[in-house]
Order: C-alpha cells, then sequence, then structure tokens
C-alpha cells in the first residue's frame, strides 16, 4: 500500500553538478507541485530546465530518484 500523499504539493530538492550561469556554483534541482527548476543558492538566481536543455537526461535521473522521505 502507498503512503498517504503527506508529501504531494511539497517541494522536493537535490544538488546537481551543473553550474549556475552567473557564477558558476552547483546549482540544485528543486521540484515543486507541477513545476522543476534549478536554482542557485549562492547568487539567488531561478532557472528554468529549458535553460539547460543539454541536462535534461540529467536532471530526469535526479528527480526520479529523490527520495520521498528526505529532502
Ligand atoms: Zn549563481
Amino acid at each position: 500500500m502507498q503512503a498517504a500523499p503527506l508529501f504531494s504539493g511539497q517541494p522536493r530538492q537535490t544538488g546537481t553538478h551543473i553550474s549556475c550561469k552567473n557564477c558558476h556554483a552547483q546549482l540544485r534541482v528543486i521540484r515543486a507541485c507541477k513545476e522543476v527548476y534549478l536554482f542557485c543558492d549562492t547568487c539567488g538566481e531561478k532557472f528554468p530546465l529549458t535553460d539547460y536543455t543539454e541536462f535534461l537526461d540529467q536532471l530526469e535521473n535526479f528527480i526520479s530518484n529523490i527520495p520521498l522521505d528526505r529532502i
């Protein structure tokens, strides 16, 4: 039986090896309810995945591997 959807609607995130276009720090990928985007902790910039289409395969892997029980 699947767990109750306690986390549905909650953002999930993980680190990536993708460099920020502004400051070259490593971005985090954040999965919100119906949106996935990249965020830079260093400069605070937020990027749509369309800015990093060359990394989409990698991001799909990250997203599908985000554990449900830890963020
Ligand atoms: Zn940055």
